[in-house]
């Protein structure tokens, strides 16, 4: 269904050869708008009148600041958890359009919506826009986007260049789109849009480490099928914020840096870890998606070790950072093991906990497995697993490393009761 991309009219709805579930009926047609003047609209069309518009995600109530209805007869509410558009008189509708607030924020385990590149570009998660008619019932996987740019801009979607227009079908967690005026850098590994303030920087380092990070990890996980896009983003603020969010979509991989124009990374081995972190996502190949978000623990916490055995081999100079960090995670995992659990950890927000047991878990297994390359051996078992119709969870990882990686009796029963496990 991804490698089918269609174009979609607003009102005369093409299916290709794929079945969907959804009928043209129940199909909210989003819109999504960067005008020359005016900054940034998305609307929502449907072909029959609905009660309201309901967001797919609402990791915090922050539509209700940034996204402005443009007609006054209409309002965003936050009930229940939910952020939902509807008209203030209750009547039915079949259009609602909103301005946008097309900056940099941070949402609780969330992409962000807008990263903008400091020469006007931007790369936009097009997840956030996932949106029903009337309701979300949870079971909704197929949304029909659309883009319009200025003709001065270029419209990028799936490594794919477009010029004012264009439109496609998403699904899952939707992927990250880029509207602007910097042209693809064709890597060897990667193709890459990284901001002009970050090319003697961060991007920079970027181009040289990479490429042999990838190489580290394409020789035990195979290589990537499809090139993937690089995206490296610069905003500054003006609040004196700063900081860097990484992330990893399939085949896409950003990260954005925020701060003083003079604000740069402060920490050379930090940034490695970082890089090799997102790196190493890239080359998870998850088949199927982590059932809770504490499971979260088990890619992120595969990514942190794999991080930490790129930095071992890659820049073995920088082993005291390792070291240090590998102990602080293992000091922070030990006391919330302890006291707490990792679903009260996330329940507190507190999502640095899965990250730290992940990589404490990890290591843990990998000290007890006699052979080389346990974490990689296990991963790839885990996902044939899941592929032959397994479970992607804690417990089926848990139930391998105990079983084929002389994982002990003990630590697998603390590790259950950290994750939640009776
Ligand atoms: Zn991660």
């Amino acid at each position: 269904m991804y490698k089918c991309l269609i174009r979609v009219s607003f009102y005369v709805v093409a299916l290709c050869a794929f079945s969907i579930n959804a009928t043209a009926k129940d199909i909210l047609f989003t819109e999504i708008e960067k005008h020359t003047k005016l900054g940034w609209t998305v609307s929502y069309q449907s072909n029959e009148p609905m009660k309201a518009v309901m967001f797919a995600n609402s990791p915090d109530n922050s539509r209700l600041k940034r996204w402005l209805p443009i007609s006054a007869e209409f309002s965003v509410n936050y009930i229940n958890g939910r952020e939902i558009a509807t008209r203030k008189d209750g009547k039915p509708f079949s259009l609602v359009k909103f301005q946008l607030t097309p900056s940099y924020i941070h949402l609780p385990k969330s992409y962000a919506p807008f990263s903008p590149f400091s020469d006007g570009g931007m790369l936009v998660h097009s997840g956030r826009f996932f949106a029903c008619p009337n309701i979300c019932s949870g079971s909704e996987n197929l949304w029909a986007m659309a883009i319009k740019a200025p003709v001065e801009d270029t419209i990028i979607v799936g490594s794919q260049k477009y010029l004012k227009k264009t439109s496609w079908w998403d699904k899952n967690d939707g992927q990250k789109f880029y509207i602007g005026q910097q042209q693809l850098n064709y890597n060897e590994d990667y193709i890459s849009i990284v901001d002009a303030k970050l090319t003697q920087t961060v991007g920079k380092q970027l181009d040289t480490i990479l490429p042999r990070m990838m190489s580290f990890l394409e020789a035990t996980y195979g290589v990537i099928e499809n090139k993937p896009m690089l995206f490296a983003s610069f905003g500054e603020t003006s609040d004196g914020s700063f900081g860097r969010q990484g992330g990893v979509l399939p085949n896409q991989v950003f990260m954005h840096w925020y701060g003083a124009a003079t604000y740069h990374e402060q920490n050379p081995a930090a940034t490695l870890w970082f890089f090799a972190h997102e790196a190493a996502h890239m080359y998870q190949k998850m088949a199927g998606q982590a059932v809770t978000p504490v499971d979260n623990w088990l890619h992120e916490g595969h990514a942190e070790m794999m991080a930490k055995k790129i930095m071992l081999s890659l820049v073995p100079h920088y082993q005291h950072f390792v070291e240090a960090k590998v102990a602080q995670a293992k000091g922070n995992c030990l006391v919330i093991m302890k006291s707490s659990s990792l679903p009260e950890q996330v329940e507190a927000g507190n999502y640095q906990a899965l990250y730290d047991c992940g990589l404490y878990i990890y290591s843990s297994i990998e000290s007890t497995y006699l052979k080389k390359n346990g974490t990689e051996s296990l991963w790839v078992a885990l996902m044939a697993q899941a592929r032959n119709g397994g479970q992607l969870d804690s417990n089926e990882l848990l139930s391998l490393a105990q079983e084929k990686y002389s994982l002990s009796k003990k630590d697998t029963d603390d590790f259950r009761r950290l994750i939640g496990i009776n």
